[in-house]
């Protein structure tokens, strides 16, 4: 890593989003309320920026925050509700079979593939979830369809931080804001994936955003998922078949990506069924644990 990256800032920064859409310093197992250090973001008028507010203006904000926070009342995490850390998304992006081994189980599974072809990352490209979709760890996912099988997907997600045009790999991780730990609900099924994947509260986002100076390399992370105690998927993110760069450079040679847009990586083997009643933990290496509630809508 250079030692000064241009736009990216020093944030060091674990930023949650809670309760009524205040915000937040995580410090351990308390949250410092820093909600005043909003008020540096514009008032905004008809039509909106294409950009996440809080996420264009991230150096701004962690300025603020950085005056507001010793004198920020202090909560315990346990005592608030987490929201998704980025509330207004210009789209969510998605990777799909970007891990080799879930590729294998998926072709493997006529109950995951549907009779839909299941072709490389590499063929297939990218997809979009619904932004409407996003929930935080505290909201809880709430299924539908339940006589269909709902899945769950543990995901590194990344945020993108400033406008990308035709971003090479090598320049990729400049464009990152920060991380987070992202469930790609999925309803199995024959239809595209952009509708199996964007019902209400199927885009789990949290527990926080860590803001990218704390992960200088995304590709060397644990992650694993249980529910109900039982570990159901673990793996690490150098088995990403297209890492954060390659997928920054994929998608910005399609579209352009705006702060705040959203980045599901990919999940790794192990996806399995989740039920109304169940409880899942998620965790990432460098971002923490969230536990997150599964309901019927
Ligand atoms: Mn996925």
């Amino acid at each position: 890593m250079g030692p000064s990256r241009p736009g990216k800032g020093n944030h060091y920064m674990r930023l949650c989003r809670f309760d009524n859409g205040r915000l937040g310093v995580v410090e351990g197992e308390n949250l410092r309320d820093v909600t005043a250090a909003l008020d540096v973001l514009p008032a905004y008028r008809y039509p909106l920026p294409t950009s996440d507010p809080l996420i264009g203006n991230l150096a701004a904000v962690t300025d603020r925050i950085r005056t507001v926070l010793p004198a920020a009342p202090v909560q315990p995490l346990s005592a608030v509700t987490l929201l998704a850390p980025v509330a207004n998304p210009g789209k969510v992006v998605a990777a799909p079979v970007n891990y080799q081994k879930h590729l294998d189980e998926v072709r493997g599974d006529e109950g995951l593939h549907h009779q839909n072809p299941i072709n490389t990352i590499q063929k297939t490209g990218l997809f979009l979830k619904a932004t409407s979709a996003l929930a935080g760890a505290g909201e809880g996912i709430a299924l539908r369809k339940l006589d269909r099988r709902n899945d769950h997907e543990v995901e590194l997600v990344f945020i993108i931080g400033k406008t990308a045009r035709g971003v090479s790999r090598d320049e990729a991780l400049d464009y990152v804001a920060g991380y987070a730990i992202g469930l790609d609900i999925t309803i199995r099924g024959s239809e595209e994936r952009s509708l199996r994947k964007s019902a209400d509260s199927y885009a789990i986002l949290g527990p926080w955003m860590v803001t990218a100076d704390e992960i200088p390399d995304p590709g060397v992370l644990d992650l694993s998922l249980a529910v109900n105690g039982q570990t159901r998927q673990q793996s690490n993110t150098r088995n990403l078949i297209l890492g954060v760069p390659a997928l920054i450079e994929l998608a910005s040679s399609f579209y352009t990506l705006y702060p705040g847009d959203i980045f599901f990586t990919g999940t790794p083997e192990g996806v399995s069924p989740i039920e109304p009643g169940d409880t899942i933990v998620a965790s990432i290496e460098r971002i923490g644990s969230m536990t997150v509630q599964v309901r019927a809508a």
